[in-house]
């Protein structure tokens, strides 16, 4: 990651192919299979989702994000090595008004049982509610306020998860070759086949942790409470361009410029360094 100028925006900049670039934008949202990917011409960045949702929630704005392949690192499936990172780097804050887009009226998208919805609300809300046909997984919800704080302890380190089903049925056909019980929660038929949960409500944590990252698309933060059922990237990427469409429904605001400072670097629970 490295700094970029006021309204410049999230790039990915592929240094494999010669420096070209994407932006985090709705309009370059790409394949959406179990992640999040962008395209722009040719030019493919998958796995978007968990460093955009840190970097908006830690309130980073403009940034490069160079990459030697077309995938962002998976990590340990969550938010958490990311959110280090930046605190060990520290973050600048730029002589220009921070800008969101604060939500007026409600909007909301469903398809079959799977919701979302925003309303109005003086603060960026999120909940959340997940039901699988799992043992484990039958009906997790959860509301958060997010601030830097909030989103640090209690969603970036929640990992994404996976059934071993649809691990052995992509292993057929090729596919998450590189995935492993190190980069998600792996679940069983009647239970998880890998390290203890970092939280009881795991689950409905890292879906809070995505789809903040997938309303980062939208290129500003949000303003408002978002309500989610049974959502996916799918439904996210959708519902982030939906929002931008209903120009009545929002307005941008300006947050007013502070003293040019570096932030102060939080300490960061539960987190290892990944590797040097
Ligand atoms: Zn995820």
């Amino acid at each position: 990651m490295k700094p970029a100028a006021a309204d410049s925006g999230v790039r990915f900049r592929r240094i494999d192919l010669g420096g070209l670039e994407v932006p985090a934008a709705i309009a370059h949202v790409g394949d959406i299979n179990y992640a999040t990917g962008l395209m722009r011409d040719a030019v493919k960045v998958d796995t978007v989702e968990h460093l955009l949702s840190a970097l908006v929630s830690l309130g980073i704005d403009n940034v490069i994000v160079e990459l030697n392949s077309p995938e962002v690192p998976i990590m340990d499936g969550s938010a958490a090595p990311f959110v280090y990172l930046i605190h060990e780097a520290g973050v600048k804050r730029l002589a220009a008004p921070r800008r969101y887009l604060k939500i007026l009226r409600p909007i909301s998208l469903a398809r079959g049982d799977k919701r979302i919805a925003i309303y109005p609300s003086d603060h960026f809300k999120v909940s959340y509610s997940i039901a699988f046909d799992h043992p484990l997984l039958r009906h997790q919800s959860r509301t958060i306020r997010l601030s830097e704080e909030a989103f640090v302890d209690d969603i970036a380190p929640a990992r994404t998860f996976t059934f071993l089903k649809e691990v052995e049925m992509l292993r057929q056909r090729g596919l998450a070759l590189g995935g492993s019980l190190e980069n998600a929660i792996v679940l069983g038929d009647t239970g998880i086949l890998n390290h203890a949960l970092r939280f009881d409500d795991e689950f409905v944590r890292h879906k809070i942790l995505d789809v903040i990252g997938d309303m980062a698309l939208i290129g500003l933060p949000v303003i408002g409470h978002l309500v989610a059922h049974r959502g996916g990237h799918a439904l996210h990427t959708a519902f982030a361009a939906q929002v931008m469409e209903e120009r009545d429904a929002w307005e941008v605001v300006e947050a007013p410029v502070r003293a040019a400072t570096d932030a102060v670097t939080l300490p960061v629970k539960g987190i290892v360094r990944a590797t040097e």
